[in-house]
């Protein structure tokens, strides 16, 4: 382990179990990413030539993959009409929660927790105030009491964070805080596009994977949606670096826990497949005539109340049947 202090247990379970200081990282076949991104070129180049007639008519002129058009790739009636999304206390703890931790990683952790806080709440709430759908138009009409109540709620939060994440030294790890990160594949027809919360990078060069990539929650678990996400990441990364990552973690800051999967290659390549799925929905819908249901691939289930159809869906009203049956069990 990091000869670095660690002054609590839960410090020292963070940097063992989380960070892995002083375990040995996973050598890396060279070939993996051209690998992946062969896998990837070829089971999109299958799609045919309607890939390229619905590229070119996207704004930008590439199908845009990212993790939310993943996540909406169980039904294509979310794909094409998810409810837009909406601020509420929870989106917006988290929101302001990623934010503040990243500037205060950003910052050296050297300021009181309250203090970042403020500085946070300062820059979001005048980025496009104007805007009656901005985070700004949102946390401006708070009332006072309720904004001193949510930036009590993120002091506690990021105080919390700091109490178990133990301080990473920079002439060690390098840390990027929401990192953009594109990758073009097909001949440019298709971009993949995501901003992991943190990555944080050995300094150290060699033969091994050497990055932990890490998404930050503070809202109610989803194990199976946060581990795709974090794939996703994962596969970004190594198509990006040219090395994949020697793990990927999902951190509840709120619960002061993490999940984490370390690097296997099948992982990665399961995960350019499920890339390969959506880009082939977005195509076969892009296609669609628009007054035509029938082709439409529906499947209710826990996620249709992120859809705008839920209200008359039949399918939805389906599925709400039977998970009612089977509790009844
Ligand atoms: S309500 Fe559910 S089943 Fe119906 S279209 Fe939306 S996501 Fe699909």
């Amino acid at each position: 382990m990091m000869d670095l202090p660690l002054e609590n247990p839960a410090r020292q379970r963070l940097a063992s179990d989380l960070l892995g200081w002083g375990e040995p990282r996973p050598r890396i076949d060279p070939q993996v990413a051209d690998e992946l991104r062969g896998h990837l070129d070829a089971g999109l180049a299958a799609i045919g030539d309607d890939l390229g007639r619905v590229a070119t008519a996207q704004r930008g002129g590439h199908v845009l993959v990212t993790k939310t058009k993943l996540d909406r790739l169980v039904c294509d009636g979310l794909q094409l009409d998810a409810a837009p999304f909406q601020h509420t206390h929870a989106s917006v703890r988290g929101i302001l929660g990623h934010a503040m931790v990243a500037h205060d990683l950003d910052a050296g952790r050297i300021e009181p927790a309250a203090k970042v806080v403020e500085v946070v709440w300062q820059a979001e709430a005048s980025r496009r105030p104007g805007d009656p759908a901005s985070l700004s138009a949102w946390m401006n009409e708070q009332p006072p009491d309720h904004a001193h109540q949510l930036r009590a709620e993120l002091t506690d939060l990021l105080e919390g964070f700091r109490e178990v994440w133990p301080p990473l030294p920079p002439e060690r790890v390098r840390i990027r805080t929401e990192e953009a990160i594109g990758i073009s594949l097909a001949d440019g027809h298709v971009r993949l596009f995501g901003r992991p919360d943190l990555l944080i990078d050995s300094r150290h060069r060699d033969d091994r994977a050497r990055t932990l990539v890490v998404d930050l929650k503070t809202g109610r678990p989803r194990s199976e949606h946060d581990r795709h996400e974090l794939r996703f990441y994962a596969l970004l990364v190594t198509l990006s670096r040219g090395r994949p990552p020697f793990r990927w973690a999902t951190y509840y800051v709120t619960e002061g826990r993490h999940e984490a999967e370390d690097y296997r290659p099948e992982v990665l390549e399961a995960t350019a497949r499920r890339v390969i799925d959506g880009a082939r929905q977005l195509v076969r819908l892009g296609l669609r005539d628009p007054g035509d249901e029938q082709d439409l691939q529906l499947r209710g289930g826990s996620w249709c109340f992120m859809c705008q159809r839920e209200p008359d869906c039949e399918v939805a009203a389906a599925a709400r049947m039977e998970h009612a049956l089977d509790q009844l069990g």
